[in-house]
């Protein structure tokens, strides 16, 4: 029997309600930051993503699923959600609207992971972006964000790590103190972090081989070398988060897993024993929209997990969810009965209340089959009933019985 491709799961009838009433938090606490949903495409060209996300990450390196279509193209499914609301923002012409523009994303991605709790194949993210504006507040109005959404869904114990990796400006001058301090032990490094020292130092500090080395600890900090424009949006940024009191804690490591990120970075974690996991993680990407052809434009957004985010749901035991209407189940014996039974299930759907006909078997089994399905009532049409013309209601919890005119039914189960 086939199974589903590794790495990917099933979201079964039980599980929707957990996950739609995680879908309508993210959705509300989006909205009521201002942000506006977009929904790019499933797949991408290939090169979007090598530009963007960076050729030394671990995505470029060994997650991403590329092939080739039918037509010669290089495609990928989309293993991040930035790079191609970017891509929307510049071929949309959003550029020439009032900036900041605030999206934001839900959707599945693509990763060639490696499968565990927690970590998929195909995920979901939920992600925002605030595109167009340098500006502190924004950077606050994001982890805000960020926090907010953690807030609603009722997850308590996040914890914000936090930290600043420089601009452009910045950049060339820590690159030459990572070396420099990382020189020395080049020969502790495997095969992956010696590349990374010649091409990409900044990926050392996150590299998991390296994790337990003494020699990170005195690694040089990206927040000393700020130049006077980064270290005044920095210091801001802090005396916001400090006026209204949002914890926080400076991460020195905290590089985040992707080349287009420049100054803020952040994620937010399980404040648990055990819990290397982030739910959400984002930063600011300054320099990625010129990559993408456009002009200079500054960028900040986050992304979080949902598989995540319900994993945490789950283990704080948590109840709440959307739940389907329970259905009014009409069940019926004989041909003239079911007939009828038709009709009123048609009626009652016409009138938005859920109706499903029960399976044609015995009466008894009927009964079974709409207690299984957590029916509200039973609507029973058997030989008596239509002698009489009526049809009787069972109410499935007080287990009372009725009968009603055949005509008046859809009033006494409207609610
Ligand atoms: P990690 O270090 O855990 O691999 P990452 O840096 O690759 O994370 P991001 O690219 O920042 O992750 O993605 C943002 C969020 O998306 C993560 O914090 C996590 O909640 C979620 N996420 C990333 N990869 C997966 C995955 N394979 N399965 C489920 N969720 C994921
Ligand atoms: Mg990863």
């Amino acid at each position: 029997m086939y199974q589903a491709p590794r790495g990917t799961a099933d979201i079964l009838p039980e599980d929707q309600p957990l996950w739609s009433f995680t879908a309508a938090t993210v959705t509300q606490a989006a909205h009521v930051h201002g942000y506006r949903r977009i929904d790019t495409p499933i797949f991408e060209e290939t090169g979007l993503f090598l530009r963007t996300v960076g050729e030394e990450t671990d995505i470029v390196q060994k997650e991403m699923y590329s092939f080739d279509d039918r037509g010669g193209t290089n495609i990928t499914l989309r293993p991040e959600g930035t790079a191609a609301v970017c891509r929307a923002y510049l071929e949309s012409g959003m550029h020439n609207q009032a900036q900041p523009v605030r999206l934001f994303y839900l959707c599945p991605m693509f990763r060639y992971d490696r499968p565990q709790a927690g970590r998929f194949r195909q995920f979901h993210q939920f992600g925002v972006e605030a595109i167009g504006d340098t500006n502190a507040a924004v950077d606050l109005e994001v982890i805000q964000l960020a926090m907010d959404t953690m807030r609603r869904l009722g997850l308590g114990g996040m914890k914000l790590l936090l930290n600043n990796i420089g601009d452009a400006v910045d950049r060339p001058r820590f690159m030459d103190a990572l070396q420099e301090h990382f020189r020395p032990h080049i020969a502790h490094l495997g095969k992956d972090d010696r590349r990374r020292f010649d091409t990409s130092p900044l990926r050392l500090l996150d590299s998991k081989e390296l994790a337990r080395e003494s020699f990170m600890n005195d690694a040089p900090k990206s927040t000393d070398f700020l130049g006077d424009e980064a270290q005044a949006h920095w210091d801001e940024l802090l005396a916001y988060l400090d006026d209204l009191k949002i914890p926080y804690v400076l991460d020195s490591k905290l590089v985040r897993g992707l080349d287009y990120y420049t100054r803020t970075v952040f994620e937010v974690h399980p404040d648990r024993e055990g819990s290397q996991s982030a739910v959400c993680a984002g930063g600011r990407y300054d320099g990625l929209i010129e990559q993408l052809g456009g002009k200079p434009t500054p960028g900040i957004g986050f992304a979080a997990g949902i598989e995540r985010l319900i994993l945490n749901l789950r283990e704080q035991g948590a109840t709440a969810g959307i739940v389907p209407p329970a259905p009014i189940v009409i069940a019926y014996s004989g041909a003239e009965a079911k007939t009828k039974a038709v009709v009123i299930a048609t009626e009652l759907r016409a009138a938005d209340v859920t109706a499903v006909l029960a399976p044609e078997r015995s009466m008894k089994a009927q009964m079974r089959y709409a207690s299984s399905v957590g029916a509200r009532k039973v609507v029973i049409l058997g030989p008596k009933e239509l002698e009489a013309g009526v049809a009787t209601v069972r109410d499935m919890e007080t287990a009372e019985q009725k009968e009603e005119p055949q005509g008046g039914l859809l009033e006494s189960l409207s609610n």
